[in-house]
């Protein structure tokens, strides 16, 4: 596949992608499936990973692979500076004043649930309310009710509208002074809707309430900058950026941080320990108990510094364009019916076809080497609210070309052919 990318200066003044050779650094865009070049398009799903990405793992466990904080010899040093690095480079990367707000997580759902245990059960109290969207992953809406089953506040919807965007004047109707927290994702895994999280955060705080942002799906499409949004909370997972799976991030104010009791207890997080009480380490230390997966923090470091290497705003632009060329196309196939068609979309196609089942269509499409995700996308009450269980989804990143949309429009035409 060439697919070098034709595009104009990105908004940021970055450099348009050369995407040819930037799929030269992903060794698994190279292989086969069922003897057909692989179209990789579940990118929403996880991301693939470059080889600096991998190289970290063989690096880490060849030369100083050894528990961080702890030690006191050289090995123990060199894994540490270089855990720490990453928090440093996450820091930046989301614009946060301090490293120490940078915790480390197993991903976006163990984010959440970290706020839900911690804040959620210091904060929350019966008569409560904390409005999630319709537009919500599973992992921002289970913990709540969860929680919420157990101290009696009240969870709250907001709505969407026909095109899948949040209905914005509903929610400034559902916020009042019970709300507690307003959780959102800035975009939306299921249809790709960008929420105005500033604006939203604007109006949680007007009315007294916090902001949590999941943003699992936001960070590899766009600079994220949590101070200009504002977020009490912001949350991503690793290997949707180009990372590994195992890690993610959550980022807190500070002050909320350092008020919050400590989730999991265990080794790091201590500051003292006696049968008559124990003490607890700083942020971020405080949330972070136990051995970390210390090689995949390592690597989402290289990960980020990777993905501003090549810059969020041209990504983002290249994967626009990709976006509107398989819109384009796709709206030819007849009975074929896209949701989510807010104007601000991150490049995720999720479409229905009449006649032929989306799991039947991942399935055939699969041997003609095109992936794709089918299914309910962790977001049943959004696919329910729009009358249907299951989706197909194509979803883009850096290194799709639009030779690579071509295939997969010609391979869904076939497949659609044989269903019907
Ligand atoms: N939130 C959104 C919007 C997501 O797309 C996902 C993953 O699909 C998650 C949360 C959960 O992420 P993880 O499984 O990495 O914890």
């Amino acid at each position: 596949l060439a697919g070098a990318a034709s595009q104009d200066a990105s908004p940021l003044g970055e450099a348009p992608l050369d995407v040819a050779r930037l799929r030269e650094e992903f060794p698994v865009l190279q292989r086969k499936v069922h003897g057909k070049a692989l179209v990789y398009l579940d990118n929403a799903a996880t991301s693939q990973t470059p080889q600096p990405v991998i190289d970290v793992f063989s690096d880490y466990y060849g030369r100083y692979n050894a528990n961080i904080h702890r030690g006191l010899h050289t090995l123990a040093d060199e894994a540490t500076a270089a855990f720490e690095g990453t928090r440093k480079t996450v820091r930046g990367f989301l614009n946060a004043p301090d490293a120490r707000q940078i915790i480390f997580t197993r991903g976006t759902t163990e984010a959440i649930n970290l706020v839900a245990n911690s804040w959620g059960r210091a904060n929350l109290a019966p008569g409560d309310e904390v409005l999630v969207s319709m537009l919500e992953h599973h992992s921002n809406i289970v913990p709540w009710q969860l929680l919420a089953r157990e101290i009696g506040f009240t969870l709250k919807v907001v709505p969407v509208d026909a095109d899948g965007a949040l209905d914005q004047v509903a929610y400034l109707e559902l916020l009042n002074e019970r709300t507690r927290l307003v959780a959102v994702n800035h975009v939306s895994n299921a249809f790709g809707t960008v929420n105005p999280v500033a604006d939203m955060a604007v109006a949680a705080h007007r009315a007294g309430a916090l902001i949590l942002v999941d943003g699992a799906q936001a960070v590899p499409h766009q600079a994220v900058d949590v101070q200009a949004i504002d977020a009490d909370f912001y949350a991503f997972s690793g290997h949707k950026v180009y990372g590994p799976t195992g890690v993610g991030v959550l980022y807190g104010k500070r002050e909320l941080l350092e008020a919050m009791p400590p989730w999991q207890g265990g080794g790091e997080m201590i500051r003292t320990v006696s049968f008559d009480g124990s003490t607890f380490a700083e942020i971020p230390h405080k949330f972070e108990a136990g051995t970390p997966a210390i090689a995949e923090v390592i690597a989402l470091g290289r990960a980020l510094e990777w993905v501003q290497s090549i810059g969020l705003g041209a990504i983002g632009q290249w994967e626009q364009e990709l976006l509107r060329q398989a819109t384009r196309d796709i709206s030819k196939i007849d009975g074929l019916r896209i949701l989510g068609t807010a104007p601000h979309k991150a490049g995720v196609l999720s479409f229905v076809v009449d006649g032929a089942h989306s799991q039947d269509i991942g399935l055939l499409i699969d041997q003609l080497g095109v992936a794709i995700r089918t299914g309910h996308h962790c977001a049943q009450p959004l696919l329910n609210h729009f009358g249907v269980d299951a989706t197909c989804r194509a979803s883009f990143a850096a290194y799709n070309t639009r030779e690579e949309v071509d295939i997969f429009i010609a391979a869904l035409n076939r497949v659609i052919g044989m269903l019907r």
